[in-house]
């Protein structure tokens, strides 16, 4: 078995992906819904049909293709006449730049388009959509699916696009059970289909290939939220997982944007007896009761009174982050907050702040990964190859 494995690894070192092949990966599309026929229109290229091992018929630009489930397997119809009836079915795009659309206005599905291929497969009767994408494409879309609006800065682009392509690769397996890499959903990466923005395109083009490792030169859990309040949180202290470079640290960038602050004012009685409820909280221990009517944080602490997380507090009280205090005025609860989001990583708005102030996206990357560098991913000392 270790001989095996190190016969892997010495293949993988020498074949690799140190030859710049494109990198493609399975993304499961439209994984929400359950799409009960869905229209293939060619935008651009060539697209050829194979079905069953065979290669069916070309596709041409204009052409309609209906996709529907008969039984276990794949109808294809264009203007009510069949092209056949197949068990698995894949549309490959063979021109220089492949790209094709996808809808179904009766079903109101959300009209879609995608770079490079289609496959077509039928699960439990349902059709099953997987975009075999290559993986700078794919980037470029989930940066503009996940938050494309939220600033124009071409160095913020570049965080998010390594970000992007360092979850892909470090998940590429999460969903190998289902028979694809990922899925188009928040639960892997949000993904809405190819990029339309020309900075975010570019963006992807500059760091091509570019991840983000720590000082072992492993890629890294590249964890992101909102605003960190000023100060973000230990990797540790949100989910039990201590890493190298998820480290709490204090963050002057964030402070002046839009969610660096919140205010939260509940009846004094309700919030007792929510911590009561909730907490087993000793109501009758009036020191206990007034530590938690005037709980201060200065630096951020984990736990609330009465060894409560403050991470349970938040769940409890569905607050925008752990990092807040409370005061009383008359007979309600004042929670003061900062921050949006569970902290660990990056903090968007730091970033953003960081990139309108003309540091540059190494800058941005260290500062809220400790000791991690960037590195394209053919230099990686262990190497993979995440195509299926
Ligand atoms: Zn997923
Ligand atoms: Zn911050």
């Amino acid at each position: 078995m270790r001989l095996i494995s190190l016969l892997f690894i010495i293949i993988i070192e020498i074949v690799g992906i140190k030859s710049a092949k494109a990198v493609f990966l399975d993304i499961s599309i439209y994984s929400s819904y359950n799409v009960k026929s869905i229209d293939f229109s060619p935008l651009s290229g060539k697209y050829v049909l194979e079905a069953d091992e065979r290669i069916i018929r070309d596709f041409h630009k204009g052409e309609v293709i209906n996709i529907t489930p008969l039984r276990d397997s794949v109808l294809l119809q264009i203007n009510h006449t069949n092209v056949g009836l197949f068990k698995e079915v894949s549309i490959y795009g063979r021109g220089f730049l492949n790209a094709f659309s996808l809808k179904n206005e009766t079903e109101k599905l959300p009209s879609r388009s995608y770079d490079d291929h289609l496959k077509i497969r039928i699960i439990a009767g349902q059709l099953q959509l997987i975009n075999n994408v290559d993986l700078e494409h794919y980037v470029a879309g989930v940066v503009q699916s996940e938050g494309g609006g939220s600033s124009d800065d071409m160095q913020f682009f570049f965080v998010q696009a390594i970000s992007c392509r360092t979850y892909a690769l470090v998940n590429y397996l999460k969903h190998t059970v289902d028979g694809h890499n990922l899925c188009d959903e928040v639960h892997c990466q949000y993904y809405t289909g190819r990029c339309k923005s020309s900075d975010i395109t570019r963006a992807v083009a500059r760091t091509s290939g570019e991840v983000i490792v720590d000082s072992n030169q492993r890629m890294i859990s590249a964890a992101f939220f909102s605003n960190c309040g000023g100060e973000t949180v230990n990797s540790e202290d949100v989910w039990s997982i201590p890493t190298s470079y998820l480290k709490s640290r204090t963050d002057s960038f964030c402070t002046s944007m839009s969610k660096a602050k919140w205010e939260r004012i509940i009846p004094k009685e309700e919030f007792l007896k929510s911590l009561d409820i909730a907490f087993n909280f000793p109501l009758e221990d009036s020191l206990l009761v007034d530590s938690a009517l005037n709980f201060k944080q200065e630096h951020r602490k984990t736990i609330f009174v009465n060894q409560i997380p403050l991470k349970q507090m938040r769940r409890e009280f569905k607050l925008r982050s752990t990092f807040f205090e409370t005061d009383v005025k008359g007979d309600k609860v004042v929670l003061h907050g900062r921050g949006f989001g569970h902290g660990v990583g990056l903090c968007q708005q730091g970033a953003i702040r960081m990139a309108e102030l003309g540091y540059d996206y190494h800058a941005i990357i260290k500062y809220y990964y400790k000791d991690t560098k960037t590195l394209h991913y053919s230099e990686l000392k262990y190497n993979f190859l995440p195509q299926f």
